[in-house]
């Protein structure tokens, strides 16, 4: 690190949705370091992957020219399929293609979409019927993801649009939004130095949000207890007061029984629940709760009553008390109920609304807050407005230059919808944009095969990755650090990235291009976007894109394009022009009708598919420190990679005991819908009838075995819980 940098570039961190601000060092056109930058959620800190994750960037498998499917190639979800040595041949990936100038791949692109549109047209399709489907990106920009949920609705008169907050915190989301009318974060991570007890349940944040891990261990030393509920005891525990390792799948049981207490000591603040929450549901909440005792509960979630008490009762009566959750909690068939449960906790007790206290589901990508605030999700348009009320349509008819009336009134399919009417030959075209649902959809077998049954696929990445592989058209896009665009962290705060380097080749900015398809879908859109990702200026194309999607959005109303800039982050909502921001909300009335928020019951559900005699192991599936999701960037950055560069199964010493077994050796992990091989790790934090798998890594790909079990509620996918059989090889 001795070599002076060209220039310093303000960014922020494209990996994980703490949204730490980074200091970008630039040398001979290329990434030469990166440090942290004094941002309000990391204040310098960093972890491994972004500090030293962002040379995938320069990695020599870049897309750098579109490219459209050679004739003699065939879609074949075999091609997937890895060698002995575990790594994808990129070569024989890519000689399904031939390079294509922009004009013909846009060209290809928009008439394989616009053939479905207007066969859908003639026979009066509207809505969930019409044929074609989005997915669009939480790892893109706020402008990206309004744009692309504008194209979708407008060009093709159907809502099938979503991304990965379906398979994310979609069940936390519309928990939240019936519970107390908004889904995002009430209070930010650091506020944790102002709680006096953390209640952590569901998430691993040392290995998944690592900077949010400093601030609450920081929290711990100051005084505040912690209590680490999950089936794993992860690395948090050695912080924590109290760690509940619960029977996977049991998060009702364990969540209501703390419940039970609060509401039978009389332990509930009357006063708030009074003033704060919907009459009648207090009353209907006891009721439902009488069932679940926690001598009760005991045998069903593994821990013992009296902790459950002792949990309970220090939570209810600290004088600040928060709440952390993740993916843990809202990856289940019972994903909304678990995340009711831990509403119903901060409402019955008035922990929230003050500093310390609150509800904070972990964001886990960079952008996941901000698309799914820009209108990425199939039931709502920007700002959460439903897509079934008629004033929101006609608000975005009339800022889209649409015919009154045109937008339907009914929500669209959701991911693994979407991918079920593949399939089954409902949707025959799909846009993606730098999302891998080859990778990340649950029975990763099933969705490559209806991905490979499109009758059209253009695909909008930076890398050739699982999901191009299937594409018709693949169009080069923008890495985050080659562009302008802002992106919304957890904690809702909205913070500006500036472009660092020149894209490679001829990869083009991803809102230029989806400009491009849709002047060419005969929408008449003119932002005069920068190809090459440039233009921050007050009337640049991204600022007149941000401005038009703010003019949508009450809760970015007073954040001007040029406010922003001056400022580079603030935390919405953003009322007014001289309104600083709100890291802390529900102070006083919570967003729905009446002010008030909604207890809700949460009924007590089996996991989809529990283990049996034939596949006696439970299978959860998460992330690691050094990988990011299905690996696309991670995998390509030099340092991560050299850390992790073989998949595993994390499995307890005794079973590998059992399984003879030693740690290092490989198994074959079977479930009903895929098998694979891996090696082993001996991790005494995974329950004896446990299993643990990152999703990180494509010649093990651990989606193969998951399963499509979906809430009936958010259609979040259970691939936090299913049976597998574990052999040794
Ligand atoms: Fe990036 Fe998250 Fe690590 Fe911060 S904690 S450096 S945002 S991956």
């Amino acid at each position: 690190y001795t070599r002076r940098a060209d220039r310093v570039v303000a960014s922020v961190c494209p990996f994980c949705g703490v949204g730490c601000a980074v200091a970008i060092h630039v040398k001979d056109g290329r990434i030469d370091r990166v440090e942290g930058a004094p941002g309000p959620a990391n204040d310098g800190r960093l972890c491994v992957k972004g500090r030293f994750g962002m040379d995938y960037v320069h990695h020599p498998q870049r897309l750098t020219t579109p490219l459209i499917r050679r004739a003699d190639a065939p879609k074949d979800p075999a091609i997937l399929t890895r060698g002995p040595d575990g790594r994808a041949d990129h070569a024989k990936l890519l000689a399904q293609f031939r390079p294509a100038t922009w004009d013909e791949a846009l060209d290809t692109a928009a008439a394989g979409l616009a053939r479905m549109r207007d066969a859908a047209r003639a026979q009066g399709l509207r809505g969930r019927a019409v044929p074609v489907a989005g997915f669009g990106s939480a790892k893109g920009s706020n402008e990206e993801a309004y744009l692309f949920q504008k194209l979708i609705r407008s060009a093709f008169r159907t809502h099938n649009v979503d991304h990965c907050t379906r398979l994310c915190h979609a069940s936390s989301v519309a928990a939240l939004m019936e519970g107390i009318g908004s889904g995002a974060v009430s209070n930010p991570v650091r506020d944790v130095a102002h709680a006096d007890f953390i209640f952590v349940i569901g998430a691993n944040p040392v290995q998944n949000h690592p900077v949010a891990a400093t601030w609450i261990k920081n929290a711990v030393r100051r005084g505040a207890r912690l209590v680490l509920a999950d089936p794993r005891r992860t690395e948090l525990a050695r912080h924590a007061w109290r760690t509940l390792t619960f029977t996977p799948g049991a998060d009702v049981a364990l969540l209501n029984a703390m419940l039970h207490v609060i509401v039978s000591e009389g332990l509930v603040d009357e006063a708030f629940v009074a003033e704060r929450v919907h009459p009648g549901d207090l009353a209907a909440l006891r009721a439902h709760l009488q069932a679940f005792a926690p001598e009760a509960m005991a045998p069903l979630c593994g821990i013992d009553a009296a902790t459950i008490r002792e949990v309970a009762r220090a939570y209810a009566t600290s004088p600040a008390s928060m709440i952390f959750w993740g993916m843990g909690v809202a990856q289940h068939s019972h994903g909304t109920d678990n995340a009711r449960a831990l509403i119903a906790l901060a409402l019955l007790t008035g922990q929230i609304g003050r500093p310390g206290t609150g509800l904070h589901p972990l964001r886990g990508q960079n952008n996941v807050q901000g698309a799914s605030d820009a209108g990425l999700i199939p039931m709502v348009l920007p700002d959460y407005h439903r897509v079934g009320v008629p004033e929101h349509r006609a608000a975005a008819e009339a800022a889209w230059g649409l015919p009154a009336g045109f937008l339907p009134d009914e929500p669209g399919l959701t991911v693994v919808e979407i991918l079920d009417a593949a399939y089954e030959g409902r949707i025959r075209a799909m846009l993606i944009q730098g999302e891998n649902p080859a990778m990340s959809d649950p029975d990763a077998a099933h969705a490559r095969e209806a991905l490979a049954r499109l009758e059209h696929l253009t695909v909008i990445d930076i890398f050739l990755t699982e999901t191009a592989a299937l594409a018709d058209v693949v169009l080069p896009a923008t890495a985050w650090p080659e562009k302008t665009g802002t992106v919304t962290n957890t904690d809702r705060t909205v913070q500006l990235g500036r472009p660092a380097v020149a894209p490679p080749g001829d990869a083009r900015a991803d809102a230029w291009i989806l400009e491009q398809l849709a002047r060419r879908l005969g929408l008449a859109w003119n932002y005069g976007i920068d190809p090459h990702g440039g233009g921050a200026e007050p009337g640049s194309g991204i600022g007149r894109v941000f401005d038009e999607m703010r003019g949508l959005m009450p809760a970015l109303a007073g954040l001007s394009w040029e406010r922003l800039l001056r400022v580079g982050a603030i935390t919405h909502p953003v009322p007014t022009a001289d309104d600083p921001g709100h890291p802390i909300v529900f102070t006083d009335r919570f967003p729905t009708a009446d002010g008030r928020a909604h207890l809700v019951s949460a009924r007590l559900s089996a996991p989809a598919e529990p283990p049996d005699a034939d596949y006696p192991f439970v299978l959860i599936t998460g992330r690691q420190l050094e990988h990011w999701h299905t690996g696309a960037m991670t995998r390509r950055s030099a340092v991560l990679d050299a850390i992790e560069p073989v998949p595993h199964v994390s499995l307890h010493p005794q079973t590998l005991a059992r399984l003879g077994v030693a740690a290092g050796g490989c198994v074959v992990l079977r479930s009903r819908r895929g098998q694979i091989t891996v090696a082993t790790r001996a991790d005494e934090a995974v329950p004896p009838d446990v299993a643990f798998m990152p999703f990180a890594y494509a010649e093990a790909a651990a989606n193969l075995l998951t399963i499509p079990a979906l809430d009936p509620i958010a259609k979040i996918a259970e691939v936090k819980y299913c049976a597998v059989a574990i052999e040794a090889v």
